[in-house]
């Protein structure tokens, strides 16, 4: 049986003219700004929302072992579940490095 998990930790910041998505950690609420050191991790039973964290606050907080993706990962599979080709993410690469430079 399917189950569906939420995910927290995607967030809209507001930076001067800019709104940009990024995730947040869900122990000291910093931005994963680098998706090798970002993770999600989830109750394989729980009712629980899945959440992001950075790997070294995830490892200072020494919970017991769960599900976990890397961030890198999940963002590709996000991708590919959306439907965009190669071509699409190429342009909406030059999009966000032009709003990046605003
Ligand atoms: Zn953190």
């Amino acid at each position: 049986m399917a189950r569906t998990i939420g995910l927290v930790g995607l967030v809209l910041r507001e930076d001067g003219p800019q709104t940009r998505p990024v995730f947040l950690c869900h122990y000291c609420g910093g931005e994963i700004n680098e998706a090798e050191n970002g993770m999600f991790y989830w109750d394989i039973e729980g009712s629980t929302p899945a959440y992001s964290a950075h790997k070294s606050c995830d490892v200072a907080a020494g919970l017991p072992t769960r599900m976990s993706m890397g961030l890198s990962t999940e963002l590709i599979y996000l991708l590919r579940n959306s439907g965009m080709d190669e071509a699409d993410l190429e342009h909406e690469a030059e999009t966000a490095n032009i709003m990046a430079r605003l």
